[in-house]
């Protein structure tokens, strides 16, 4: 599966486009909870909801641990729910993964299965992950990470990401490679 052209490009204009609306710079770390108030997006967790909700309570167990975010749907509005059972830096990726979705209009789809499970389309699942990875270190922060020469575990902090997350950001993004070019 690969995404549509110019959608990569895209994907960063919207990431930064969001900061500015913020009065943020475009290198700035971006707080999901931040970008869900300003979409008028409300967020919540799944261990406030688990006293009441039997469905989002099982979704804590081991019966289906991998879930991390849903989006739930109510017509035009959309409520975020994240599993706040993960790590911070999952919870951030989560979220703003779900947020993705809602930038890029993505239409609702079955976000369960029979069993509770996720149900997954993997080309709007691509462009939703992809532009996540934009919204937590755009282009210009990976540039900048490389640049000031900011070591991982400072850049994890600041931009509230995992190992793997900066990783592949600092790759997708070619910061990498102008670190190993202006090194040599
Ligand atoms: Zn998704």
């Amino acid at each position: 599966m690969s995404l549509r052209h110019g959608f990569k490009a895209e994907a960063n204009r919207l990431a930064v486009q969001v900061r500015a609306e913020l009065g943020l710079h475009p290198t700035s770390p971006l707080a999901p909870a931040l970008l869900a108030e300003h979409l008028a997006i409300p967020v919540e967790t799944f261990s406030s909801a688990i006293a009441y909700d039997e469905l989002v309570g099982r979704l804590l167990t081991t019966e289906c641990e991998a879930v991390s975010a849903v989006t739930v749907h109510a017509g035009p509005r959309r409520a975020i729910w994240v599993n706040d059972s993960h790590d911070l830096e999952r919870q951030n990726s989560s979220a703003h993964h779900e947020i993705a979705h809602a930038l890029l209009m993505h239409p609702p789809g079955p976000a369960l299965d029979i069993r509770g499970c996720r149900h997954w389309d993997g080309e709007i699942e691509e462009e939703a992950d992809w532009l996540a990875g934009n919204l937590l270190i755009t282009n210009e922060a990976a540039w900048s990470i490389a640049r000031r020469g900011t070591s991982p575990e400072e850049a994890m902090l600041q931009y509230g990401v995992s190992k793997p997350m900066l990783t592949w950001r600092m790759n997708m993004s070619g910061a990498r490679a102008r670190r190993v070019r202006s090194a040599s």
